[in-house]
């Protein structure tokens, strides 16, 4: 098909040039006395995204499901409760993959398209006076549904529970698209991925650890080898990796970071708040709901969009495929064929996501879908016109 793929999938998301550029370098010695200059400053940038300065980052060939595991593994032991809650299907997969590494998993079941029940949690951590709970796992953005739950919130629960429990955020799709405060929020493990927030290929899981959490390391029993982070640790200290790193997924990063930063963190945040208001002004004026059940819940990275009863959501994603090259997320699971996802996350503006709005409405219509043409792409528009940012005068 001619022209570009427009890819508006949750993650990976689109790629700068620069970033695309960055990586394309020839292969260099990992063990060479200048490599250290490309790794210290990752790290020191990568703590900035975490918005922690008490905090220690990883970087793991790998992904975000590897990004769990490195959390767990290297914090808790075989038989240790954990505190979970399941409303889409990321944190389900978390819930399963610490099932399977022997935890003993409390997993509270949430409707999807809600986010944390911060009254149960609170009122869970008040009852477990022994505190036989050691670590509550929080999916920050469950990119599944859209939705977005109230991390200051889970830390008010805890500490107004007086609990000593871990605290573990999957921020893999919302790392660097939502705002996420390790320290201020008293965050104990994030797990971030490359292909999200970060606008890279997949391939590398980010992660940041408290102090609290490299403390629990000393006694955790759960096996681990090549997901130990003692062995980045001592490697990391002079700038180098355990093992061979992707080296071009680090000029990448080195450049996306470049990109963040100068963006400004604040700015990012707020870009993806605007752009993702306007996507929500479209499928209000479609007609459509979200699979988010209340405005607290919206998030600013993707939108899961309810397609009416009698309509298959698969029906619209085939059709904005092969007839306009737009590539939209599917619904997991439980929301195969209900919903469609619009990733708005990573690199855009308006203009490119008005390609994801309009696409999405022709194979709405396409699909018999009842709207007003073009009423998606008016009511965005009209959004974004009213929150446009002063342009410099000419
Ligand atoms: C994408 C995603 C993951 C899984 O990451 P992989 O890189 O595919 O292993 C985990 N959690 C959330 C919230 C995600 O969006």
């Amino acid at each position: 098909m001619a022209g570009r793929n427009h890819l508006y999938v949750p993650g990976p998301t689109n790629i700068p040039d620069s970033i695309l550029s960055a990586m394309h370098l020839p292969s260099e010695d990992h063990r060479s006395p200048n490599f250290p200059l490309l790794v210290k400053p990752i790290l020191e940038n990568l703590k900035k995204i975490f918005q922690t300065e008490k905090g220690q980052c990883f970087i793991f060939p790998a992904t975000g499901t590897a990004g769990w595991e490195i959390a767990i593994s290297n914090t808790l032991s075989p038989g240790d409760k954990v505190l979970a809650y399941r409303f889409g299907q990321f944190s389900h997969l978390w819930i399963d993959l610490a099932k399977r590494l022997g935890l003993d998993v409390e997993h509270v079941e949430v409707p999807w398209g809600q986010g944390v029940p911060l009254d149960l949690l609170e009122a869970r951590l008040k009852a477990d006076t022994s505190h036989d709970i050691k670590a509550i796992l929080i999916c920050h953005n469950e990119t599944a549904t859209g939705v977005t739950s109230d991390l200051p919130g889970v830390r008010k629960a805890i500490d107004a529970a007086g609990h000593p429990a871990l605290y573990y955020v999957d921020g893999v799709s919302s790392i660097a698209s939502i705002d996420f405060r390790m320290d201020e929020w008293g965050v104990d493990i994030c797990i971030a991925g490359s292909q999200k927030g970060f606008m890279l290929p997949a391939g590398l899981a980010l992660l940041c650890f408290s102090q609290k959490a490299l403390a629990a390391r000393e006694s955790a029993q759960c096996r681990r080898a090549f997901l130990d982070i003692g062995d980045h640790i001592f490697h990391n200290a002079g700038g180098y990796f355990p093992n061979t790193p992707s080296i071009p997924l680090l000029y990448g990063l080195r450049k996306a970071l470049e990109l963040l930063l100068e963006e400004g963190l604040e700015n990012v945040f707020a870009r993806h708040a605007r752009l993702g208001e306007g996507v929500r002004r479209a499928v209000a004026a479609w007609g459509l709901k979200l699979c988010a059940q209340a405005p607290k819940w919206y998030s600013n990275a993707v939108s899961a969009v309810v397609v009416p009863e009698d309509f298959d959501a698969r029906d619209v994603i085939h059709i904005a495929y092969h007839r306009y090259n737009l590539s939209l997320g599917a619904g997991l699971t439980e929301l195969s064929g209900k919903v469609f996802r619009i990733g708005h996350l990573g690199d855009l503006n308006e203009l490119s996501l008005s390609s994801a709005i309009v696409g999405t409405e022709l194979a709405l219509l396409d699909a018999g879908i009842p709207l007003t043409p073009g009423s998606g792409i008016a009511a965005a528009g009209a959004y974004w016109r009213e929150t446009a940012p002063a342009i410099p005068a000419r």
